[in-house]
């Protein structure tokens, strides 16, 4: 029989031209990180806002965001193993990709618009997303749209060439720093619901758009609401076609759950690390039925890294990372809550008296280089319950994997 062997199939050597851009990233660290390095997480007050707006404008000036786009529109023009291979790096030392907008500026809308946007939209919005000048956040959910994401209530208005919106988004990340939003909005109110949604581009320094910070129970805010009260948008900001938008969220949900599914894993190990350390400081690692559930910890992580390699070479093959990003959400958002948990069960009763330095990551695994404080993993435990809600839930990404991937029958609905 032909077809290719196993071992041909698992062959994770990088072709020369990948090692190649390897060995520039390092050097560019080399020649960059302060001296005594240990990581983003050893960062604290004031040395870590420093450190996070100098090293964005030292990826931008190196070209080391967008490297995948196209040239004609700001980008590097290289591989998506070129890009890889960079984020790679910077997870290993410890370094953060781009700056907190870049996740919705160039990870989520930057390659939506390539895919749906206009050649106009294109040269326009993508060279400005890596220099910084828009600063972009997500204006989906809604509060009667979370989970219901085809609910969206903002309504938005054809006025001459305008349009006017008007309504509510919510939880909107880093939206108080932001100068940009993208945002889905009504535009048909007689079409069935995800056929009358459209997704558009607005500026937010505008009167019409009011950002309200939200107070979470752990103190930041780092989420907000966001109001729309005649607030206006060129005709031509609209991504894709108007009452068409849904299949563009889905686009950008995609690139949401989907992205960094090949570098998560690298984080998710030096964490799993710095557990084990502490398991050892602790003596939890002579209790069995800690060293079992530390064990599988690690087997997840090691699963982690060939989910993300497969989807890695679906994407470098141009597949749109689709419903299957629902399996890498589902996959590592459960494993980190587990992990977390069992880090309180070695800390034992110091878990509630937090003591030693924060991370500063709101979201997924914590930075290297972070202490291994009992307040650093209690705010990593806390961080980790919001995994499984963001993004999507992780009820939907079931439903997602048994509906699209599976064929199951769908979910009874009560609104049709
Ligand atoms: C940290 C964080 C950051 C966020 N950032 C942003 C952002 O920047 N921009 C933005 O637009 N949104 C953001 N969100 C919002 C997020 O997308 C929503 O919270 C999420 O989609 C869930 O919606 P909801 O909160 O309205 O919950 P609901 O939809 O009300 O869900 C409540 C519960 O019901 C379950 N449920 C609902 N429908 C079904 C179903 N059909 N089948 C099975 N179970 C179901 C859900 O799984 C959940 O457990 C953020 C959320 C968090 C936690």
């Amino acid at each position: 029989m032909g077809g290719p062997t196993t071992e041909q199939r698992m062959d994770f050597e990088y072709p020369p031209a990948a090692e190649e851009t390897r060995a520039e990233i390092r050097a560019f660290l080399d020649a960059n990180l302060p001296e005594g390095w240990k990581g983003l997480g050893a960062l604290e007050g004031d040395e870590y806002t420093e450190f996070r707006a100098d090293w964005r404008r030292r990826l931008y000036e190196g070209g080391w965001l967008g490297m995948s786009w196209p040239k004609e529109y700001g980008g590097g023009g290289r591989s998506h193993l070129d890009e890889l291979v960079v984020a790679e790096e910077l997870a290993r030392v410890g370094a953060p990709f781009g700056g907190e907008h870049d996740t919705f500026g160039i990870g989520m809308l930057g390659n939506t618009l390539l895919m749906w946007g206009t050649e106009e939209q294109k040269r326009h919005f993508l060279p400005k997303a890596l220099s910084y000048e828009h600063k972009w956040c997500q204006g989906y959910s809604e509060p009667n749209a979370g989970s219901d994401l085809a609910n969206v209530g903002t309504k938005a208005v054809l006025d001459g060439d305008e349009w006017i919106l008007n309504g509510q988004k919510i939880w909107t990340s880093a939206g108080g720093s932001a100068n940009w939003i993208f945002a889905l909005a009504r535009t048909d109110t007689d079409a069935p619901k995800h056929r009358g949604i459209t997704f558009m581009l607005v500026d937010m320094d505008q009167p019409g758009v009011e950002v309200r910070p939200i107070q979470m129970m752990s103190g930041p805010s780092h989420f907000n609401e966001t109001f729309f009260s005649d607030a206006r948008t060129p005709a031509d900001h609209v991504v894709g076609r108007v009452n068409d938008g849904w299949r563009v969220a889905m686009t950008l949900l995609g690139f949401e759950r989907g992205r960094d599914a090949a570098v998560g894993p690298i984080g998710f190990q030096g964490e799993l690390d710095r557990l084990f350390e502490l398991a050892r400081d602790k003596g939890a690692n002579e209790d069995p039925k800690t060293r079992e559930e530390l064990v599988k910890a690690w087997e997840k992580v090691q699963v982690m890294k060939f989910l993300g390699y497969q989807r890695l070479t679906a994407f470098m093959a141009g597949d749109d990372p689709g419903p299957k990003s629902a399996m890498d959400k589902l996959y590592w958002s459960d494993y980190h809550q587990v992990v977390t948990e069992l880090a309180m069960d070695v800390l034992g009763p110091d878990a509630l008296a937090y003591e030693g330095q924060e991370p500063r990551t709101a979201f997924r695994h914590d930075d290297k280089g972070a202490a291994n404080s009992t307040a650093s993993w209690a705010h990593v435990f806390e961080n980790a319950r919001a995994g499984t809600i963001y993004a999507g839930t992780n009820q939907i990404q079931r439903n997602i994997i048994g509906e699209m991937l599976l064929g199951l029958p769908k979910e009874p609905s009560l609104r049709g």
